[in-house]
């Protein structure tokens, strides 16, 4: 693990499993229709249980791609959970880039309002969406960074990377960003 400061807020990243996070808040990585898929999505809502897409289908038709919706987190140690849609990757020249920092700003924006002080985030994009990991890792930990300098808010955002490889670009990523 690694965790660095930015101004009075902790940026950490770690090797784990979202769904274990204890943070206040975590990150799905939904689709566009709301609609329980594989991956980190389908980890959070088998763990999570049923209530999670009850509160979806109550509250949300669908979330556009690159914004964010919040429901409660079930039967998991979080008390929220912030769903964003990042962009499916094409060619990087289709606004991915805008699209998948804007799902990393706005889960931020969604925390505030809700005065939520620890955060969880999932690599956005890189798994069925086809982002790849490199790039992804410097735009969702540059889109983090300037958020806690301009915002000092939340007091902890954690990454959690899936496997050793995920966790080994981002924790080189966050080496070259912050010398
Ligand atoms: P997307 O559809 O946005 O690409 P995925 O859920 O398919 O989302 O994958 C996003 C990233 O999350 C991938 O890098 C994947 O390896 C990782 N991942 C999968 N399961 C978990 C988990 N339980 N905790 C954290 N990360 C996970």
């Amino acid at each position: 693990m690694k965790r660095v400061k930015i101004g009075n807020c902790l940026l950490e990243i770690i090797q784990g499993d979202i769904t274990e996070q204890d943070t206040e808040a975590i990150v799905n990585a939904a689709n566009e229709r709301l609609i329980p898929g594989g991956g980190v999505d389908g980890a959070i809502h088998r763990k999570g249980g049923p209530s999670i897409l009850e509160e979806l289908r109550a509250k949300y038709t669908h979330c556009p791609t690159g914004e964010a919706v919040i429901t409660g987190a079930g039967n998991l140690k979080a008390k929220y959970i912030i769903h964003t849609v990042g962009p499916i990757y094409k060619n990087g020249k289709s606004g991915e880039e805008e699209l998948l920092a804007s799902a990393y700003k706005n889960s931020l924006l969604k925390a505030l309002e809700y005065n939520i002080n620890s955060v969880s985030f999932p690599s956005l994009s890189t798994g069925a969406y086809g982002y790849p990991l490199k790039d992804a890792s410097q735009i969702a930990l540059k889109t983090v960074i300037s958020f806690l300098k301009e915002y000092q808010k939340p007091e902890l955002v954690r990454f959690v990377l899936w496997g050793e490889e995920a966790y080994k670009i981002f924790e080189h990523t966050l080496e070259n960003l912050l010398t």
